[in-house]
């Protein structure tokens, strides 16, 4: 693209990348559009990661994410991508029962690799519109402890598919009150660092993300937050597997490392990603994504389509439009193209019955204007 070209001035060891000014393109919810001098970053030499530079990398990264995440607890960065974590935090922590909250695509998904980790996985549905409650949350731990302890609980913080998002402290807080030995792991894929989740605060055992949704990463790189009774915990679970392993990750944490090889390039990016989050301010950041979720459902309402969340509970990074005008997405989409933009169609089932807007990353406020006034031409030549 264009916009996201790098022109190396001349040959020579200092030569600085020329970055073009970020245009958004993807108002999809992940890969999200990355800022050019985080692009460029990746296009650095290599270097050994067992290198100095290399930990001072990491140790740097680390801080800023223990930062991020509002945790004085461990940050794991691993080279994979979110659902690399939603199985990592089961193969770690449950050797008995666990309990998935299904509302969504991805909450399902958690339950799916529970499941497929051989693990005894209590699947409790909650209508795809609606967020999960915490009255639902105690219903089902009550009925489960009379079997038994049960180990974790799995929710998903901002369901993708269905642009709806859990309040996961009145989560927490319920499992922690009902059974307190009851781990709460949350994913935060498409909320992160959009949405304030201050982890140590909350309670939350494991929240994990990956690079592509808010974080404006290119995608291969996911972290997760592990409490010290997780990490405990998972010292007597069996069957961790290596790669994912939690005491190997700690150990190589203790010296600013990965076990295996890091994915350099992009740790590279991240540390240019997030100087750039605290330039702009976490407040700021977070401020900026309300605002524009709230000005997207306002585009909705305006021009005549409805909202798919359960209201009060609307994705602050991603907002599911009802397609009440029967609009066809794959036309508007066409359309958007030519103007370089892409929204997302509705998930699974609410195929062309709903349509996703992503306002999440890079976005700012003239991009949302600049799409909307694209949607707008589009509609004035319907019906
Ligand atoms: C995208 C997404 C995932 C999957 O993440 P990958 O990085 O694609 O593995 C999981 N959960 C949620 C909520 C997501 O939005």
């Amino acid at each position: 693209m264009q916009d996201h070209t790098i022109d190396m001035l001349a040959a020579g060891d200092d030569v600085q990348p020329v970055v073009a000014p970020h245009r958004q393109r993807l108002f999809i919810p992940g890969p999200t559009d990355v800022a050019a001098e985080v692009l460029a970053a990746q296009t650095a030499p290599m270097i050994g990661h067992r290198s100095d530079e290399f930990e001072a990398l990491f140790a740097r990264c680390e801080a800023q994410l223990q930062q991020l995440f509002e945790t004085s607890a461990r940050v794991y960065i691993v080279a994979a991508s979110g659902t690399g974590l939603q199985e990592a935090a089961i193969r770690n922590l449950v050797s008995g029962r666990v309990i998935s909250f299904v509302n969504g695509a991805f909450s399902q998904r958690w339950y799916s690799v529970a499941s497929g980790c051989d693990k005894a996985a209590i699947r409790v549905d909650v209508p795809w519109n609606t967020a999960v409650k915490p009255e639902q949350v105690a219903d089902a731990l009550h009925a489960a402890l009379a079997d038994g302890p049960v180990d974790a609980i799995t929710v998903v913080h901002n369901e993708t598919s269905t642009g709806v998002m859990s309040p996961v402290a009145e989560i927490a807080a319920t499992v922690r009150r009902i059974s307190p030995e009851t781990l709460v792991l949350v994913d935060a894929v498409s909320s992160f660092s959009g949405v304030r989740i201050p982890v140590d605060a909350w309670g939350i055992d494991v929240l994990l993300t990956s690079s592509q949704k808010a974080l404006a990463l290119p995608p291969g790189l996911a972290f997760c937050s592990v409490s010290d009774r997780a990490l405990a915990r998972a010292a007597d679970v069996k069957g961790r597997g290596w790669y994912f392993d939690f005491l190997t990750l700690e150990k190589a944490l203790k010296k600013n490392t990965t076990p295996a090889t890091p994915a350099i390039s992009l740790m590279r990016s991240l540390g240019v990603q997030l100087d750039r989050i605290f330039a702009e301010g976490v407040e700021a950041r977070y401020a900026r994504h309300a605002r524009l979720a709230e000005r997207t459902r306002r585009w909705a309402v305006e021009n005549g389509f409805d909202l798919m969340a359960e209201r009060g509970y609307a994705s602050q990074t991603v907002t599911t439009v009802t397609n009440t005008r029967s609009i066809s997405v794959k036309a508007l989409n066409a359309f958007l193209a030519r103007h370089d933009m892409e929204i997302s169609n509705g998930y699974g089932d609410y195929k062309d019955k709903a349509f996703r807007i992503a306002h999440m990353g890079e976005v700012q406020d003239s991009d949302m204007e600049r799409l909307f006034a694209a949607m707008n031409e589009f509609l004035a030549g319907q019906n």
